[in-house]
């Protein structure tokens, strides 16, 4: 059993100059793996462009001949999205790569693994693209887990410093999909206040923890132990996936948290301790945001070793921020007593 990741080389036809979401992310990320034996050490697994029927069990048909025909002339779907002629098959290739990834996983021909794609996904709603994101990778591989493999409830845990508003939505009257989502706000892009809780009979199962800025380690480290710990427990997943987004990191352009590069490592074992306890050590990662490239190719790396058990070659070259961390004991203490959590 081993750890595998993909990754689509076509991404790099998906890209715009002086964009925070460009292509040169994903190119440094290779770059490091390479240097550091990853790349070869574990088992790569070719991407393979998403089916439309994926495509459709998260996306409105319309909407995605609209991304298609967008894609051919190229523009823009929001005023942060662009899209160019390569941005088609980069995106299914995105879709279709963590689905491959986590069928290996499901098939058990691989423990877990990180799917490293662009462009992001958990803003792309139902009928329009947001965000830097074309279709949502996450939902879409969690129902393909559900419609082809036979998964019945899955936990998906975001972790990207911007609330997965889409995944959300998608799963939000669902009850075979726990969506926990730990974020800055208000902030971008507006949705992820506590008092969203799912709908219907998905009441229960969506938790928006929002919090301020300047959250370091351990206010993000607290939130796994005394919300998502428990949470997951209750809803015992087959298989836990994860939107790892690495702009809550306190060099992050984009945003205002304070995690260091150690405090992703402490969340990736907690997430991997998690699977192990509830869901036979079934886990995928999925790259979402994280704008600063070196922090990027390090946390990959140190992803990648955690999820490999090579916890002690993970390492943190860029220490912490110069700003003092702050404190959310008093809001978590709320969160918990709302969800009945230690
Ligand atoms: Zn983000």
């Amino acid at each position: 059993m081993a750890t595998g990741y993909c990754l689509n080389e076509n991404h790099a036809h998906h890209t715009l100059n002086g964009h925070p979401e460009h292509a040169g992310r994903l190119e440094r990320v290779w770059e490091h793996l390479q240097s550091t034996g990853l790349a070869t050490a574990l088992r790569r697994v070719p991407t393979e462009a998403a089916s439309r029927i994926a495509l459709e069990r998260v996306h409105r048909p319309e909407y995605i001949d609209h991304v298609r025909a967008m894609c051919r002339r190229g523009g823009y779907l929001d005023p942060d999205t662009y899209v160019r002629p390569g941005s088609w098959e980069a995106a299914l290739h995105a879709a279709g790569g963590l689905i491959a990834l986590v069928r290996e996983v499901l098939t058990g021909s691989l423990t877990n693994g990180f799917a490293l794609v662009r462009p992001p996904g958990h803003h792309a709603e139902a009928d329009r693209g947001m965000g830097f994101c074309l279709f949502n990778n996450v939902a879409i591989a969690a129902r393909a887990a559900q419609a082809e493999w036979g998964v019945d409830r899955v936990l998906i845990v975001d972790w990207d410093v911007h609330h997965g508003n889409a995944t959300q939505h998608t799963f939000y009257d669902d009850p075979s999909v726990l969506f926990f989502s730990i974020h800055q706000y208000p902030f971008y892009p507006g949705t992820g206040a506590a008092t969203e809780r799912g709908e219907g009979p998905g009441e229960g199962t969506t938790v928006n923890v929002p919090l301020p800025g300047g959250v370091g380690d351990a206010g993000y480290l607290a939130v796994f132990d005394r919300l998502l710990a428990p949470i997951a427990q209750r809803f015992r997943p087959d298989l836990i996936l994860v939107s790892a987004g690495f702009d809550a990191h306190w060099r992050d352009p984009l945003a205002a948290m304070e995690v260091t590069l150690d405090g992703f490592i402490q969340m990736t074992r907690r997430v991997k301790e998690m699977a192990d306890t509830l869901c036979q050590g079934r886990l995928v990662l999925t790259l979402e945001g994280g704008y600063d490239v070196e922090v990027l190719a390090h946390a990959v790396a140190n992803t990648l070793y955690v999820l490999a058990g090579q916890d002690e070659r993970a390492q943190d070259p860029i220490g912490t921020g110069p700003m003092a961390t702050r404190n959310v004991d008093h809001l978590i203490d709320e969160l918990c007593a709302l969800w009945h959590t230690g």
